[in-house]
């Protein structure tokens, strides 16, 4: 069994550059076969810490190693088939596109088949110079995702069989996508419905009106009934974002905000006075009983 490549330069697995040449040279000078050409042992290890530094000292190979050991980054008998690696991608998405559904085109960096050697790392009967022997190699390639109406932010979609290639010619590992979706300047989110504020007028509220509300998917008619008040709820049945598990389509709440006309002049301000002698009302007469404190 073949040792850790740290255990070899007996380093951590968070050592820098500049400690694993360091590790190296001092191992190497101890262990160099001019020094102990009589001791094979001696060789051995010294072929040893060459290769754990061949491997360690070179980025890409040292991240191929730690992802899927000495079986792609090394030389040894290589174990034919084994998966690739998940890879993970987040995809910011507008609000609209949440609301329909969209088809992105991602670039996915994942490691792929290298042409050169059909996979097998050897090439021409030697190791192949363009994927260093491992079989796979760093490629950015387009990968169309479907994103289904409904995603809300931290969703996650599978799409199976895209991502990292197996080293020599294992099945490919599953892309994973995850949404951020931008905030929205007047809808808001609430796990599976939306919410969105809409103002009236006085008047509207006072005697009811039919009002149009902007919804994900268009417009909607809202029926106010005559005296509804600022901060009160209604709910549009089936007019939020389609829902995510299951069929059909969640419901979007409006709350009302009710907006006064402002600077009165002599006649309105008349007007206002009739009305309110028309139609009396006491709206603080409950709070009374409060005063001092009483509960
Ligand atoms: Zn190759």
């Amino acid at each position: 069994m073949r040792r850790d490549y740290y255990a070899v330069l007996e380093i951590t697995a968070t050592a820098g550059p500049r400690e694993v040449r360091q590790a190296y040279r001092r191992l190497a000078r101890q262990y160099s076969p001019d020094v102990n050409f009589w001791d094979t042992q001696a060789r051995v290890l010294f072929e040893e810490i060459a290769e754990a530094y061949r491997v360690l000292s070179d980025p890409a190979a040292r991240a191929m190693y730690d992802r899927f050991g000495a079986a792609v980054a090394g030389d040894d008998a290589l174990p034919a088939g084994r998966r690739g690696e998940d890879v993970h991608l987040v995809v910011e998405l507008g609000f609209a596109e949440v609301a329909r559904g969209t088809r992105v085109r991602l670039d996915v960096p994942r490691f792929s088949p290298c042409a050169d050697c059909d996979a097998s790392g050897v090439a021409d009967g030697a190791r192949c110079a363009s994927c260093y022997g491992r079989g796979v190699r760093r490629a950015v390639e387009p990968v169309e995702v479907a994103i289904p109406g409904g995603m809300d932010a931290g969703s996650q979609i599978r799409v199976a069989g895209e991502g990292h290639a197996g080293p020599f010619g294992g099945p490919r590992g599953d892309l994973l996508v995850s949404t951020r979706v931008a905030e929205h300047p007047f809808f808001r989110r609430k796990g599976e419905s939306i919410h969105c504020e809409v103002p009236l007028s006085v008047w509207e509220a006072l005697r009811g009106a039919r009002i149009r509300v902007p919804t994900p998917a268009g417009e909607a008619v809202l029926v106010v009934p005559p005296g509804t008040t600022g901060g009160q709820v209604f709910r549009l049945r089936g007019q939020g974002l389609p829902k995510l598990a299951g069929e059909g389509t969640a419901d979007l709440y409006v709350t009302v905000r009710v907006e006064m006309p402002a600077g009165l002049d002599a006649r309105t301000h008349e007007l206002v006075r009739e009305l309110e002698r028309l139609m009396p009302m006491d709206p603080r007469a409950g709070l009374e009983r409060y005063r001092g404190g009483a509960a």
